[in-house]
């Protein structure tokens, strides 16, 4: 397409033409290099609400846009990734980790010629459901949900597109397509997944998502694995010392120290990440491509009947696995992460069982009719506490429990 700046100097934009029905449709539709079984405004099984086709992008860029444009998309900016908000400026949160699975994500899909919108619209949304502090903060909700139904921020991921999220005139939630909220619904219990209706379908009949779908998921995988490397060691909390000890990090760490024998500091750490997430991703699609090729995929039917084909080399499989242990061992259970992590679960705690005792301390909003049970209560309360960004548990703690504190 010509810019602007391709314009000759009489150029005036009231002489744009008027983009044909073609041009349209080439907006709307980017499917000229998408696979026949990739996801597509055509073979979509569309929203529950039915409304007009977006002009002059796709159904999935126009999810995309809304989950962008959403009220938790932006809360995601004050949630704990690994680290807790206020520990640092420059460590993760559930917001840059988004756009970084998002990026990953975006750049599979291309080289497999699927759905690169899909790909991004499921990465942006896949933490929308997630409670302040990590996932101390999910096994204390869960924790205080068990006799309620029990919380699962990938479920809540769900409610958030449709039904918490208050924008539209004549629906709650998003309406995002169906295959967005699938790509999401990266896992659910066959209980659950019975009240879900079409969305829990392939759990009990053992389907697969769509190939954007599975192509988010392990771009989570790649990116929290890598960007808890770096985070982690600019904590202090690993060393790269220890890190030799994990076979992916100790070959690119020797590959850098080869090629720039006196580089040091942070420049080592981002030259030997940027290595490994180019090698996960690079085998990613290598591997995800062979086993596409050995299915002869037609349609999209295709893809949920065949078994899970985005997948990484067994050989790097077994390597992240490694990596992932350290980083369990070393990082998430690390004593001053937990000490983070008992403080958040205890917040979490006390919240949810001063609501549950006195619904009157809610926000007026969340308050409802007396005749509601207490699973309708709690699962109220629950929406509640996990909508909390960090600093927000943190002030409504303060706000009910210190007696010097404003209420
Ligand atoms: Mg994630």
């Amino acid at each position: 397409m010509t810019s602007v700046h391709d314009m000759p100097a009489s150029f005036s934009p009231t002489s744009l033409p008027c983009p044909g029905e073609s041009d349209l449709v080439s907006l709307r539709e980017s499917s000229v290099h998408l696979a026949s079984y990739a996801v597509s405004d055509a073979n979509s099984r569309g929203r529950v609400f039915p409304e007009a086709a977006p002009q002059g992008r796709s159904e999935f860029q126009r999810d995309r846009d809304r989950i962008i444009h959403s009220g938790a998309f932006r809360r995601l900016e004050y949630k704990t990734q690994v680290f807790v908000n206020h520990e640092g400026d420059l460590f993760r949160t559930r917001l840059t980790h988004s756009i970084e699975v998002a990026q990953i994500a975006r750049s599979i899909a291309r080289r497999l010629n699927l759905n690169e919108d899909l790909a991004e619209a499921i990465s942006l949304a896949h933490d929308l459901g997630h409670t302040p502090f990590g996932h101390a903060g999910q096994d204390a909700l869960n924790e205080c949900m068990k006799a309620y139904g029990g919380f699962e921020h990938n479920l809540q991921s769900v409610r958030v597109v449709d039904l918490l999220e208050e924008r539209y005139a004549t629906f709650d939630g998003l309406n995002l397509c169906f295959e967005t909220r699938e790509g999401m619904l990266k896992h659910c219990r066959r209980e659950q997944a019975a009240q879900l209706g079409e969305l829990g379908e392939r759990f009990i009949k053992n389907q697969r998502p769509s190939l954007e779908g599975q192509i988010a998921n392990l771009a989570d995988e790649i990116a929290y694995n890598n960007h808890d490397v770096d985070d982690g060691l600019r904590s202090g909390l690993i060393t790269l010392e220890q890190l030799e000890t994990v076979p992916l990090v100790a070959e690119h760490l020797q590959e850098v120290r080869a090629a720039y024998p006196d580089l040091a500091g942070r420049r080592v750490v981002h030259e030997m990440v940027r290595r490994m997430i180019n090698t996960l991703v690079t085998d990613l699609i290598a591997q995800s491509a062979a086993n596409i090729a050995a299915q002869n995929l037609q349609t999209l039917d295709d893809v949920r009947n065949a078994p899970a084909l985005i997948a990484f080399s067994p050989e790097l499989n077994a390597k992240q696995r490694v990596l992932k242990k350290f980083l369990m061992t070393h990082l998430y259970r690390h004593y001053r992460v937990m000490r983070m992590s008992a403080k958040a679960q205890r917040i979490i705690r006390d919240l949810f069982d001063v609501f549950m005792t006195d619904s009157r301390l809610l926000p007026t909003q969340f308050q409802s009719a007396e005749t509601q049970t207490d699973i309708e209560r709690a699962r109220v309360v629950a929406d509640y506490i996990a909508g909390m960004t960090d600093r927000y548990a943190i002030r409504e703690h303060k706000r009910i429990f210190a007696v010097e504190d404003t209420v």
